[in-house]
Parts: C-alpha cells; structure tokens; sequence
C-alpha cells in the first residue's frame, strides 16, 4: 500500500519497536524516520519480532522536507487542536480519503515526537491533520498508541471499501508536497511585491491559504498555475509597468525564488 509512516525526531528506539509492530500488525509497510535520537535495526526487530521487511527498507531522511518530497497527501497528527486555521479530522473520518489517495499517489502519514509533537511548521507542511478522540484530561497518547489507533482505523476502512475503487484517470497525478512547497514560496513572493501583508502577519495568511489548498486536491498543473500567479505577479511589479507589455502569451517561465 502506498502509504507511510513518517516519524518526526522520535527520541526512544522503544517506541520505533511499537510503532513498527503496530504497523506489521495493521498491514502498512513502510516507514520514514526522520533524524531519529537513534535508529539501530537490530535493536527495533529485538523489540518488534518479525518486522525485519519494514525495519530494513526503512528510509531515515536528514529533514522533513525531504522525508515529503515526493508525497501527494500528507496528514499531520496532533493530540489537539493548536491553532484555529487548519483542517482538523478524525481518523475514522478521514481513513477512506486516505486509502483513495494512495491510489493516486504517495500519502504520508507524520507523526511527531513524544515530548513536544510536531511543530507549526511542521504541520504546515500537512493538508490535514488527523487528531485521535480522547479524554480532554489526557489527550496525548503514546506515540506507538496513536499509529496503532491510525492504522486500525485505515485497516477497517480498507476492508470495507469496495475491492476495486473507482478511479477516474487523471491528465497529471496530485502535485507533489516539493511542488506544492514551491507554489506556496511564489504565492507569498506575489503577496509580498504587491505589499498585500501590511499589517497581516504572513505566516497566518500562508497558513490559510495552505488549509485551502489543502483541501483541494491539485493536480501538478494546477499547482503550476497558481505558482505562475505567484512569480509573474512579482516579476510585473519588480520590472516596473513599463517594461510589462506581451502578456497575452500566458505564463512566462518563473523566476527561481529569492
Ligand atoms: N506532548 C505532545 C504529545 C506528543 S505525543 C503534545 O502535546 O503535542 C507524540 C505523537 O503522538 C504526537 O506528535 C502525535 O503524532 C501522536 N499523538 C499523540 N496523541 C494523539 C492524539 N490524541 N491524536 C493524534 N495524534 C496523537
């Protein structure tokens, strides 16, 4: 299946051992670590037997970003609700778009580490985030806990769903999380020359236009065009109105950001 597990900074090689054993246990396969405290594959498959096909091809990647890269739907996790302007799901609700949009492409599920969990920025990267119903008195779970209650719910899901969904095919697969990165750097180069953020503060305007955006689903060329709005709005106002004659002949190539 075409979904991963992707864990933030995870500090205790214990909770690796459960979080593998709970993914073994629900039928996921792959795992991302993300500049792990340690990652010793002989110690995890000690600690979760017979996980050795997840533990060996499990990918550790130096940042997040590079961790998302290619992905085309990344779900954050949370143990609650930080700020107002996100997409906010329950697993139960959310593990049907799930299992349709690995049909599409690449889906990353990320989890944060177990002191602090995942950072803002971290869930700006994630067009939605998945928060597991909880006592309000104890919302943080263990981190092995909370992938287990994940792909609980995604292995229910996946034996409900039909056996072959339907898929309309599309012109270009779901923009990539690099892509989508790249059209958010042109939105906020665009906003920025026309002095759009005055008093606003940027980081809130991004993220809500991240959380719309989130909820759509584009596609590579439409994450183009919106990136092409970003960068031709820029370059119009840097080259002055003068030297803006031909626009007709749509989008030019996008300057590189800067
Ligand atoms: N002290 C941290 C908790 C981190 S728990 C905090 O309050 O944010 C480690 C990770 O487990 C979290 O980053 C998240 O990925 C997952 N997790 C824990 N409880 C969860 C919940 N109720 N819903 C969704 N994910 C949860």
């Amino acid at each position: 299946m075409n979904i991963t597990i992707v864990l933030h900074q995870p500090q205790d090689l214990v909770n690796i051992g459960g979080v593998v054993r709970a993914m073994a246990n629900m039928g996921l396969e792959r795992l991302t670590v993300v500049d792990p405290a340690e990652f010793d594959p002989w110690r995890i498959t000690g600690i979760a037997h017979r996980t050795e096909h997840i533990v060996e091809d499990a990918r550790v990647a130096p940042t997040l970003e590079e961790a998302l890269a290619n992905a085309t739907y990344v779900v954050g996790t949370s143990a609650r609700p930080r700020t107002a302007q996100r997409n906010y799901r329950r697993p139960r609700d959310l593990a049907p778009r799930i299992l349709r949009r690995a049909h599409d492409g690449e889906v990353a599920i990320v989890f944060g580490r177990e002191d602090r969990g995942l950072s803002n920025e971290a869930l700006d990267r994630c067009h939605e985030v998945l928060v597991i119903p909880t006592s309000p008195s104890h919302a943080s779970l263990n981190l092995a806990q909370a992938v287990l209650l994940v792909a609980y719910e995604l292995f229910l899901a996946g034996a409900a769903a039909p056996a072959e969904l339907p898929t309309g095919k599309r012109s270009l697969g779901p923009a990539t999380a690099a892509e989508l990165e790249e059209t958010y750097r042109a939105l906020a180069a665009g906003l920025a020359s026309i002095d759009f953020f005055k008093a606003r503060k940027p980081e809130s305007v991004m993220r809500v236009l991240r959380t719309i955006f989130g909820r759509t689903t584009l596609d590579a060329h439409e994450a183009r065009l919106v990136r092409a709005i970003g960068y031709e709005t820029r370059n119009r106002v840097e080259r002055g109105d003068a030297a803006a004659t031909d626009d007709t002949a749509g989008p030019r190539e996008p300057l590189p950001p800067g």
